[in-house]
């Protein structure tokens, strides 16, 4: 039985979807004016996890991620770089695709964009407006949060109760502080859409209450997003959906807590944003990604070179047990040893961690747990056959490389290839010497060109020889 803690009631509920096996879940993507940094990929990473566990308990999850692709920042940073938004916007589209793919998330079944949707916007303002829910103001298009009398139900708060405590921008129009915008006027310079208000572009809340209702449905099984989207933005996509359809929105909200670095808030302003594009280039996705499972995605998360450090260090245990069982693979021993392993006990363990609202840092100790039982059998009888290692390897690729990510068995066999590769060269290479031994310089000298030929040089020494490869 699968948990999830839901945001919406404050407990641990039984998961129910609501047309089993299918299960629908929508997360807030990114807003595509920068490259994005590792607090949104802890976001990205972890509904990936969330995701890839439901498909291996046998659910079909239609998974959509949005990408907010027109908004305050991006028309920022296109007037600071004297170009037009939709090129911003393109241009951050494709680096987080190429991000997310580094990342070894898998793709979302849809990833709509906001600009692609108006229509639909347009459509569910007008349908808040028809039912009283939304007023306009010279253009600018208000949600009217006390007409709703839910509003608040996420945050667990009181309208007053919010008014007092958020940072909700003041704005004369709006007849309540907490009223945001559905449509916003075009200024000057800006992008715009024609609508019944004139020109302008959607609020962000808008576009995800669009969207989720057209790629899901009204009504739909799972809503994720980092936490500081609880409020407003979430709250905010209830009130404008559940006044719309006048049906429950979504059944069960996560959230993922916040990432830190060095203990700190990552902000701009201390310098320490760091891109998942930059720490790409220092660690492997893997290690990115166990660092963040060995974390329960609701916690806070403190991010430093040491996680990522230890966490390339224990994936060298996971990696070496994957190479030794593809070599054993590859040697195709039918007779021979099965050692006793309890299978069945590590898959009990994992599904148990994980159906405790995704634990994943159990669900990490429990692969860690069988890779040390699998070395100790391993160290502990010769002859084992094929059958063993092929149960081995299965456990691995349903969990740590299927569910977690943490582990690319399409890297480690080119691995070992690239180990046999080694041992054939240096095999070469002392045919080589023997053939000088014989005299024979001409078998010795084919051996060096040929070798050169196809990008590998040797280099002789008096401690012997050596060899570099040149990359083509
Ligand atoms: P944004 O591009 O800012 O709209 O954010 C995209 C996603 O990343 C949202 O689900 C955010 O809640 C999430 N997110 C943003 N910052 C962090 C952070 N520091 N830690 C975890 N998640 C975050
Ligand atoms: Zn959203």
């Amino acid at each position: 039985m699968l948990l999830i803690y839901n945001t919406l009631t404050r407990t641990k509920e039984e998961f129910n979807p609501i047309n089993p096996p299918n299960v629908k879940m929508y997360v807030c993507g990114p807003t595509v004016y920068d490259y994005f940094h590792i607090g949104n990929a802890r976001s990205f990473i972890m509904s990936d996890i969330i995701r890839r566990y439901l498909e291996y308990k046998g659910y079909e999850v239609k998974f959509v991620m949005n990408l907010t692709d027109v908004d305050d920042k991006i028309i920022k940073k296109s007037i600071d770089q004297k170009r037009d938004a939709k090129s911003v916007a393109e241009d951050y589209s494709k680096a987080f695709f190429e991000d997310i793919q580094k990342l070894k998330i898998k793709p979302a079944n849809d990833y709509p964009k906001a600009t692609n949707h108006i229509k639909e916007i347009i459509d569910l303002i007008k349908k808040l407006e028809q039912k009283g829910f939304a007023y306009n103001i010279d253009g600018n298009v208000f949600y009217n949060v006390n007409r709703f009398s839910n509003y608040g139900k996420l945050s667990g708060k009181k309208i007053d109760e919010l008014e007092s405590g958020a940072r909700i921008e003041i704005n004369d129009e709006k007849k309540d502080p907490l009223d945001f915008a559905l449509w916003k006027k075009a200024k000057e310079g800006e992008p715009f859409w024609e609508s019944p208000w004139g020109k302008g572009r959607p609020g962000w809340h808008i576009e995800c209450s669009a969207m989720s209702c057209k790629h899901l449905g009204e009504t739909f099984d799972i809503h994720a997003g980092g936490n500081d989207l609880i409020f407003p933005h979430h709250e905010n996509e209830i009130a404008q959906s559940e006044a719309a359809t006048g049906k429950k929105f979504v059944n069960y909200w996560i959230h993922f807590g916040f990432l830190n670095i060095n203990n700190e808030k990552m902000s701009k302003s201390l310098g320490n944003i760091f891109t998942a594009r930059d720490i790409l280039k220092i660690y492997s996705a893997e290690a990115v990604r166990l660092a963040f499972a060995q974390t329960h995605y609701a916690g806070p998360l403190n991010f430093s070179d040491e996680l990522l450090s230890s966490a390339e260090k224990g994936l060298e245990k996971l990696k070496n047990l994957a190479e030794k069982i593809e070599e054993e693979i590859k040697e195709n021993r039918q007779e021979g040893i099965v050692p006793k392993l309890d299978f069945e006990k590590y898959k009990n363990n994992f599904g148990t961690a994980m159906d405790d609202d995704f634990n994943s840092p159990q669900a990490c100790a429990v692969i860690f747990d069988f890779v040390r039982d699998v070395n100790r059998a391993i160290a502990e009888n010769e002859n084992i056959s094929l059958k063993f290692y092929l149960s081995v390897k299965e456990f691995l690729q349903n969990t740590a490389e299927g569910v977690l990510g943490i582990l690319d068995f399409s890297e480690t066999a080119n691995q070992s290839n690239g180990a046999l590769e080694n041992d054939l060269i240096e095999l070469l290479i002392k045919l080589r010497q023997d053939a000088k031994l014989e005299k024979n310089y001409v078998l010795s000298d084919k051996i060096r060109n040929e070798l050169k030929n196809i990008g590998i040089e040797l280099q002789d020494s008096k401690s012997g020889t050596t060899y570099k490869k040149n990359k083509k």
